[in-house]
């Protein structure tokens, strides 16, 4: 981005800078990836640019289905101009198959289909480490109203209705994901930051048995290599469908 942009913001993978309309602004997606609160790192040449593009589209087909989100269009393959917000301090996963942190923390084996999803809500915070939260602390700390707590879960579940049989059609299974939402300039709660492989779990149902095929960041938490090539891949095929 050439300096004509004043730079707001800097997170773990993006950029965010003002435009000359203050309602909006342009969101850079780094190719830097981190994982374990940013104690692992290392940068995948396109990774940007890959996750900009799937979360272009995701935001695209959600629009379509009437989710309020913060995408306004691409600026490049790299960057969006996005709607401003004041990003509430809160996490919130959804989780349909059991992975990741739910089996270190619970009995509950990796890979169990859940009867219906979990919502996971945890502080948006690294000094803390993103603690999990419940309603009580939630409320306690006066982030948002129990009201705008219930319109995020909605909308959460939702999200995750249309993400689950969007990706099923592309062959990959929805484990989990983590949303972000925030207040626009006109208080109303929209969906924010991305949706991509870094923040989705998503496992390849092309697989002749049952063994797990991360095409996500999985790949770079657990070492397993070709994080670029399965990003593409999930690219491939979302743009192969919609
Ligand atoms: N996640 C994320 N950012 C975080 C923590 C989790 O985007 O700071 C996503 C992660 O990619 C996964 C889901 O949220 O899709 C659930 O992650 P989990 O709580 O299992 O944590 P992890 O195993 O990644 O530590």
């Amino acid at each position: 981005m050439n300096n004509e942009y004043e730079l707001i913001y800097e997170g773990k993978a993006k950029k965010v800078f003002s435009h000359n309309d203050s309602e909006k602004v342009i969101i850079e997606f780094k190719d830097d990836a981190t994982a374990f609160n940013a104690l692992k790192k290392a940068k995948f040449e396109g990774k940007g640019k890959l996750n900009c593009l799937i979360s272009a589209r995701i935001f695209e087909l959600l629009k379509k289905n009437d989710i309020p989100t913060h995408f306004i269009k691409l600026k490049s393959e790299n960057t969006m101009i996005a709607q401003k917000i004041n990003v509430i301090p809160l996490e919130i996963v959804l989780r349909n198959t059991a992975y990741g942190s739910l089996c270190k923390q619970t009995t509950i084996k990796a890979g169990t289909v859940l009867l219906k999803p979990l919502i996971d809500i945890y502080l948006k915070n690294d000094e803390l480490n993103d603690p999990l939260l419940t309603r009580d602390r939630i409320q306690l700390m006066n982030i948002l109203s129990s009201q705008d707590l219930d319109l995020i879960i909605d909308l959460t579940i939702k999200i995750n209705e249309i993400l689950k049989s969007f990706f099923y059609n592309i062959q990959l299974q929805l484990v989990d994901f983590k949303l972000e939402f925030g207040y626009d300039f006109n208080n109303n709660i929209i969906l924010g930051d991305e949706i991509s492989p870094d923040n989705c779990r998503l496992w390849d149902l092309n697989q002749k048995n049952d063994t797990i095929v991360s095409l996500d960041k999985d790949r770079f938490r657990n070492d397993l290599g070709g994080l670029i090539e399965a990003y593409s891949e999930i690219y491939q095929r979302i743009k192969d469908f919609i």
